[in-house]
């Protein structure tokens, strides 16, 4: 049976009788491949540890298993079960029916409101990369009464309607250039890469807000603005002191010690402010430390229209499949040789296998 994207498989069996491979239609087959990408995907999510996660990965089995069913969607007894058999033993084994149905409406909503939104750009990316031309819409049908429970749905839809964004996002991509064969030609070019645009992960809470996307609108714009100005008034305050101490004291330590703090204040605010007073124009940079991990390979992205929707600055990391090594290829900062400038370094050989990078159309080809 071939249904459209956006219609129920039951609602449109009626009207859409089997019509084979006409453009824009997609089958139980596609939402049946859908779920099982999304369920590699998030396999690999450092989220996938927690229950939001195994809810949603318990609902692309039982999608799998029951395509057909995927747009009505199951209840929390069935999504429970799922969880049981595939990943959480005995979780809400012993507990009372709407117990259940709680506990899964809890993990749901923490799926839709805290992981999904981080993970649906990445997985839009990484879907369109494999080259599935839809993207898959979470939904809750609120249920009432007797027989009537709510249920979780898994539904596709094509990526023009769901987001004019990624169109936009690849302004230079050949007019009849699907993304599929973007990426075989990706894969027979040993020397060319496309980055996937990933969240970032563990973000400390100072760094949260960057990572879910700082809109500069509104008071937000006013404490951005407010901070940068405190900071440079500090600045210059303490660059002030110099020729004031130069009239007062005479002293050369004085002015010593006046110069120092000086270049002190200033160091500490480049360093921790430099790079947001500056992003408007680099468009793209390293994040300052205090939104760094470990691996010190967050970056900071300027979005604005006509690109994105809103005016914002996200915290995001880049990575992408090394053509020569199948390692993880992350960008980061160029250090010595390519001070300024962001490069793709593949994990497993850092100075070897390294990449130009493009954020705006997500490639990088093969620099070393
Ligand atoms: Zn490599």
């Amino acid at each position: 049976m071939t249904v459209t994207s956006r219609i129920t498989a039951q609602a449109a069996l009626p009207e859409h009788p089997d019509n084979g491979v006409e453009r824009g239609f997609v089958d139980t087959q596609a939402i049946v491949f859908a779920a099982k990408r999304l369920d590699e995907l998030a396999s690999r999510w450092p989220e996938s540890r927690y229950l939001n996660v195994a809810v949603l990965r318990a609902l692309l089995s039982l999608v799998q298993r029951d395509p057909e069913r995927a747009q009505v969607g199951f209840d929390a007894w069935e999504v429970a079960a799922a969880v049981r058999d595939e990943y959480v033993r005995g979780w809400a084994a012993n507990d009372l029916r709407e117990e259940v149905a709680a506990k899964v409406r809890e993990h749901w909503q923490k799926l839709i409101g805290q992981t999904w939104p981080k993970k649906e750009e990445g997985v839009r990316q990484h879907l369109q990369g494999a080259g599935i031309e839809f993207m898959p819409v979470l939904s809750r049908d609120e249920g009432g009464g007797q027989g009537n429970p709510t249920r979780y749905c898994f539904a596709l839809e094509p990526f023009e309607a769901e987001d004019r964004r990624v169109d936009e996002e690849r302004p230079f991509e050949p007019v009849d250039g699907k993304v599929s064969d973007v990426s075989v030609c990706v894969s027979s070019a040993r020397q060319q890469i496309s980055y996937i645009c990933e969240d970032v992960e563990d973000a400390s809470w100072l760094a949260r807000t960057f990572a879910q996307g700082f809109q500069l609108a509104g008071w937000r714009r006013h404490v951005f603005r407010g901070v940068l100005l405190f900071g440079i008034l500090i600045v210059g305050l303490t660059a002030l002191l110099v020729p004031m101490t130069l009239l007062v004291t005479r002293s050369v330590s004085g002015i010593a010690n006046a110069a120092f703090a000086a270049v002190v204040f200033g160091y500490v605010f480049w360093a921790t402010l430099g790079t947001l007073l500056m992003l408007h124009r680099w468009r793209i940079a390293l994040a300052p430390w205090w939104m760094q991990s470990v691996d010190d390979d967050r970056l900071v992205e300027w979005r604005c229209p006509p690109r994105h929707t809103d005016k914002s600055i996200k915290a995001v990391r880049y990575t992408a499949k090394c053509p020569l090594c199948g390692g993880k290829v992350v960008a980061r900062s160029g250090s010595f040789m390519l001070a300024w400038k962001l490069v793709g370094r593949c994990e497993e050989a850092p100075a070897a296998h390294v990449f130009s990078f493009d954020h705006v159309r997500r490639e990088g080809v093969r620099i070393t």
